[in-house]
């Protein structure tokens, strides 16, 4: 579903406010940075981040067939594990349960007969039993940290979203509107080029997600998005996002504090992108969107770029 038609590329002279690329809103910027960088620490520093760290990497990855042969033995499988594995987590495989049968390979210790070394080659498979999530019971599971719902007024949210929108009609982004799935607010597709937004969530998420994605278009173009991990990119466009709508009096930390320390995992991954977010966060502020962002002091509504 579409609401607005694409829009030819024209440059952003006519809003542009001022030449000083990257140096609009720099401290505030600053101090946004800041306050995520301690967020994040928080959380990830956390004992229930590290129980749910450790849990999900000790959960292996299934190869396509074996994904497949769970299906047709357990479509409603949403995890499956060893029967010890599920007890190192605190879950015990239930009375009468049937083991879903997998292939596992059979790794064997040999020289290399170049190099000469000890070398684990995989020289076959043997059949392994495995449990689905829904045949145990015990601890619940460690959650990753959930995001929460972010909450500002419908004026600023107004102004954040009109503003995001000059910036990609002067990009010569396209924004559309469709029905995404559950959990879904949006995305950018770098091979079209457009913005899509979910028609379903609320005014302040669509704002918000508009400073994600166009992040995101400004971020990472095709040939970056293929080299770079998934972490590192949404790392970066929720912590620049997080920033701009801070210029906007819009606090996104319920929202944006778990969802990059899930992606981010680690402090370090945030401090190794924050002059990229500072970047990118000039960029967009210097499209005439710091004016606009500029809260008015009689506390109308007005817009005052
Ligand atoms: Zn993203």
């Amino acid at each position: 579903m579409q609401t607005a038609e694409p829009r030819a590329r024209k440059r952003a002279d006519a809003i542009r406010g001022t030449e000083t690329k990257g140096t609009a809103g720099t401290e505030k910027t600053s101090k946004a940075m800041e306050l995520l960088k301690e967020g994040i620490t928080r959380i990830t520093t956390s004992e229930e981040f590290k129980r749910y760290l450790s849990f999900t990497r000790s959960f292996r990855k299934y190869s396509p067939n074996n994904t497949m042969l769970i299906f047709l033995q357990r479509p409603d499988a949403t995890m499956v594990a060893g029967y010890r594995k599920w007890q190192e987590h605190g879950r015990q495989v239930k009375k009468g349960e049937k083991a879903i049968k997998v292939l596992a390979p059979v790794l064997r210790k040999v020289e290399d007969e170049e190099t000469g070394e000890m070398v684990k080659k995989m020289v076959g498979f043997r059949d392994a039993n495995v449990f689905a999530y829904e045949s145990t019971e015990g601890e619940p599971l460690p959650a990753p940290p959930m995001t929460g719902r972010v909450e500002a007024d419908a004026s600023s949210a107004e102004r954040l979203y009109s503003a995001l929108s000059r910036v990609c009609e002067a990009e010569g982004v396209p924004v559309t509107e469709a029905e995404l799935g559950p959990g879904h607010y949006g995305y950018h597709d770098p091979r079209s080029g457009r913005i899509v937004i979910s028609s379903a969530i609320p005014e302040v998420s669509k704002a918000t997600t508009l400073a994600h994605e166009l992040c995101h278009y400004f971020l990472h173009p095709l040939h970056v998005s293929l080299t770079e991990d998934t972490g590192t990119k949404e790392t970066e466009a929720e912590g620049a996002s997080y920033a701009i709508c801070g210029h906007f009096g819009i606090d996104t930390e319920a929202f944006s504090f778990p969802y990059i320390a899930r992606h981010a995992e680690d402090p370090k991954t945030l401090q190794g992108v924050i002059g990229r977010i500072h970047e990118v966060v000039g960029k967009v502020l210097d499209y005439g969107v710091h004016e606009a962002a500029e809260i008015p002091d009689s506390g109308e509504s007005s817009v005052a770029a």
